[in-house]
């Protein structure tokens, strides 16, 4: 039995092609700046994204890290969102290694946050304060993708208030299919991009950040400090090249899926939030770790959690919905 992993889109295995390419790739040292493939990819994506500079990290977390690191000294303060995957799922990396404050405000409902709400977040320039440097969104949000309108009013506030801005857009790639434009239309408001490649764009391993030269520069340092710097990781980007050449307009098909199974769902009577790209949340409450045991006898992995997000991804199948639904439909009936 295959099994249908919709835990995350970080579970896909590289494709035969991918493979393929990392088998074939030239490398080099790259702590020497000598891995032709990594400087490559670095430049590829810098140059889709219209900044000057990019920088191959292991994770979306380290790339994170040290864009946080690099516009941030410490004492210093950036404003996130509550729900934001730098401030709730990295482990408070940056107040612990960049002794960097995080003030997190709510988040709206569609993922971006509001600038009064920020704007009331700025410390004043008083000793008694940290100081507030950064404004940080995420892009994908949950699913959802920001709006360019929003993405500009974003800039514009962060000018006028001397904030830098960085995007977390570990799925950025799924925004930019999602909205039909072009890289270059959400990262032009930013100062810095993260972007993941072992997400939907299916690479096993790696991050981009992408910023100007002397950004990098300094986040060149701090990935050495972090031990982040790696040698012939070329066969790694290798894959990032790849996916970025062949598997950035298919993530339409994963929104796709999403949404026939969000319909699915809807039809067997169960609570879902509108699907944007690959992600489907469903209020399943108490019921939650019953359907991940029922579920997983059939094949389909699944976490527990009450508000349950399901992922679509390139190894979920267009026969994979029918079975997905199957699932919830005996689940519902048992
Ligand atoms: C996955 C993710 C990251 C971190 O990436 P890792 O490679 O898992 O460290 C950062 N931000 C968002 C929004 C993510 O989804």
């Amino acid at each position: 039995m295959s099994l249908i992993d919709l835990r995350s889109d970080t579970v896909t295995q590289p494709t035969p092609g991918m493979r393929e390419a990392m088998l074939s790739a030239p490398t080099g040292d790259d702590v020497y700046g000598e891995d032709p493939t990594i400087r490559r990819l670095e430049q590829t994506l810098a140059a889709q994204l219209g900044m000057a500079a990019g920088l191959f990290v292991p994770s979306g977390t380290m790339s994170n890290l040290l864009a946080l690191m690099s516009h941030c000294e410490r004492g210093d303060e950036y404003i996130t969102g509550q729900l934001a995957h730098t401030y709730k799922y990295e482990a408070g990396g940056a107040a612990v290694l960049g002794s960097i404050q995080p003030q997190p405000v709510e988040m709206e409902a569609d993922g971006s946050l509001d600038l009064e709400r920020v704007a009331a977040a700025i410390k004043p320039d008083d000793f008694h304060f940290a100081r507030t440097r950064l404004l940080a969104l995420e892009n994908t949000m949950h699913g959802k993708v920001l709006p360019l309108t929003y993405l500009a009013e974003a800039r514009a506030f962060t000018r006028e208030r001397g904030l830098a801005l960085h995007l977390d857009g570990a799925r950025m790639f799924n925004a930019v299919v999602k909205l039909k434009c072009t890289p270059q239309d959400i990262s032009r408001h930013f100062d810095s991009v993260s972007v993941c490649l072992s997400k939907g764009l299916g690479a096993p391993v790696g991050s981009v950040l992408c910023g100007d030269e002397a950004f990098i520069a300094k986040a060149r340092r701090l990935r050495k400090m972090v031990g982040g710097g790696m040698r012939q990781a070329g066969v790694l980007a290798a894959a990032g090249l790849y996916a970025l050449e062949h598997q950035v307009q298919r993530l339409e098909h994963d929104h796709q899926r999403a949404l026939e199974i969000a319909k699915g769902l809807e039809a067997l009577g169960y609570v879902v939030e509108p699907v944007q790209t690959n992600m489907v949340y469903v209020q399943m409450g108490a019921r939650a770790g019953a359907l991940k045991a029922f579920c997983a006898q059939r094949g389909i992995i699944l976490t527990a959690a009450p508000r349950l997000r399901m992922v679509t991804h390139l190894d979920v199948l267009p026969e994979h919905v029918e079975s997905i639904l199957e699932s919830f439909a005996a689940f519902t009936r048992a």
